[in-house]
């Protein structure tokens, strides 16, 4: 927690027969690839135009199997989710460049797939293997059409659910999607199952509303709470992985489309740009507002880009020639991910409810393990519940009993019964201190040591007593020097 991560991204190129290997170019460290652009390699290309890139990134994964992927782009990100943080992996890139079969791989063989089924199977192998916590896990897959929020599993709530009107909410929690079904899954199998009703439902659209799923951004998201017992207090840990295969980047020029399908190409490149525009925010420390709420896109993945969560990027790339612009277009994306920093946090909280019911249990279990010591030691049957009102005058009686010298000791029975014993002396204590002292004001005037005010008054009455006899000594002294008192003056002094 507290540590600077920057978001990482990875380029994946898609095998082919036609490789430019004059075009694109992989650095031996893995890391980098360089584009060259021969000036006559395309029309339009001005000789003063920049032929040349360099992009140095998290990865180049040329060649590299759906296993070795996994291992590279989203393994850390979902055992980090595990215990906490969020996780966000996206991939970009132009239709056909393999984002798909990146992210959900290809079914008919099992090595073939992709991010989401390996990313549940370790999801569901780290929960196997968790032994003081309590795991459970939900899913969810919203398709986001031309700014429309489409349930991809509301076919799977059974109650006409499609009709729900969906919305993106902002709350202190983070962003959640209103009305999005999410289905809570006991198994891997179970969470597959949710997956290919996902992928169905999105194939089926496709034909029935003429969609093209290529146009669209599918979130798939695992969400994963775990509560476990920390002394007495119940940490929850939430967090999700967010799955995303974004729509098509391919630009609206080399398109050429009309009508429907330009609407469509619009909406995709909107999003995708404003995307990007967030990103560029993302990256600059000294921008404050973040226009996240500029398309549903991008509010969806408020607090799943940057910010508090892990986030990884693929740029999925065509190796032809053809593509080269898309190609460089998906590795500028890429490399502007790479400029986010990110803070990433566990999402902690506290049950206040299982704190109480965990209390609760750790009390009875005390019980428990008292009553075994007690047998083990001969005591008879000890309660250890809060005493009754018999007890209570019971204990009172014993007290008495012991200050008048009837009984000599007082047996010790628990840890409640000495308590209250003690509670006992000191109440017959005070009220002893109350009776003194009610004595001692009924026979003379207390003074507090502490009021000099009734100190001072006090004294100066004291005073007068005294001036008394000094009065009358000096009338009796006069009295003698008139000559009119036969008294000697020994006597006198006596006075
Ligand atoms: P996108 O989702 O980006 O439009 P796809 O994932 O559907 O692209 O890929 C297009 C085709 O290429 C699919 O038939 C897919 O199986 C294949 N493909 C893509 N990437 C790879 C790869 N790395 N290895 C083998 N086949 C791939
Ligand atoms: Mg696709």
């Amino acid at each position: 927690m507290g540590t600077l991560h920057k978001v990482r991204a990875f380029v994946r190129v898609k095998p082919t027969a036609q490789f430019a290997q004059d075009v694109i170019k992989f650095g031996p460290d893995n890391k980098s690839i360089d584009i060259y652009i021969k000036k006559d390699a395309k029309k339009g290309v001005v000789n003063n135009k920049q032929t040349d890139w360099s992009f140095k990134l998290d990865g180049v994964l040329h060649n590299t199997s759906q296993e070795l992927m996994y291992e590279t782009v989203a393994k850390k990100l979902v055992s980090e989710a595990l215990i906490g943080y969020n996780g966000t992996i996206m991939c970009y890139g132009q239709t056909g460049a393999g984002k798909t079969y990146t992210m959900t791989g290809a079914t008919a063989e099992y090595r073939h797939r992709g991010i989401i089924p390996r990313a549940v199977q370790q999801v569901f192998k780290a929960i196997a293997r968790a032994v003081d916590s309590f795991i459970t896990v939900r899913i969810s897959y919203l398709e986001i059409y031309n700014e429309t929020l489409c349930d991809l599993l509301s076919t799977m709530t059974g109650s006409g659910a499609s009709d729900v009107q969906m919305a993106i909410v902002d709350c202190p929690q983070g962003v959640y999607v209103k009305g999005l079904s999410i289905h809570p899954v006991s198994d891997e199998e179970d969470a597959l199952n949710l997956l290919f009703e996902g992928e169905t439902n999105r194939v089926i659209a496709e034909h029935t509303l003429n969609k093209n799923s290529s146009r669209s951004h599918c979130i798939f998201t695992i969400y994963i709470e775990s509560r476990f017992r920390v002394l007495s207090d119940v940490r929850c840990i939430n967090s999700k992985i967010n799955l995303i295969d974004l729509a098509g980047s391919e630009r609206l020029s080399k398109t050429g489309s009309e009508g429907r399908v330009l609407k469509e190409a619009a909406y995709i490149n909107k999003s995708l740009s404003f995307l990007e525009q967030i990103i560029i925010a993302l990256a600059d420390p000294k921008r404050e507002h973040i226009p996240f709420r500029q398309s549903k896109l991008t509010h969806v993945l408020k607090d799943s880009l940057g910010g508090k969560c892990n986030t990884v990027l693929v740029a999925n790339i065509c190796g032809e020639a053809l593509h080269v612009e898309e190609t460089l277009s998906s590795l500028r994306f890429a490399t502007r991910m790479k400029w986010i920093t990110t803070e990433p946090v566990i999402n902690v909280t506290y049950d206040s409810e299982g704190t109480v019911k965990a209390l609760e249990k750790e009390i009875s279990l005390l019980k428990q393990e008292l009553a075994m010591h007690d047998s083990l030691v001969n005591r008879s049957l000890v309660t250890y519940d809060p005493l009754t009102d018999v007890q209570l005058a019971e204990i009172k009686s014993q007290i008495h009993k012991y200050l008048q010298g009837t009984i000599d000791e007082i047996e010790i029975m628990n840890f409640r019964q000495v308590q209250e014993v003690f509670r006992q002396f000191k109440l017959i204590v005070r009220q002893q201190e109350d009776e003194v002292e009610t004595r001692l004001r009924s026979k003379y005037v207390l003074i507090d040591k502490n009021d000099f005010a009734t100190i001072a008054a006090a004294q100066k009455v004291m005073a007068g007593a005294w001036a008394l006899p000094k009065t009358l000594f000096r009338m009796i002294f006069f009295l003698i020097q008139e000559g009119d008192l036969p008294v000697s003056q020994a006597q006198i002094t006596c006075i």
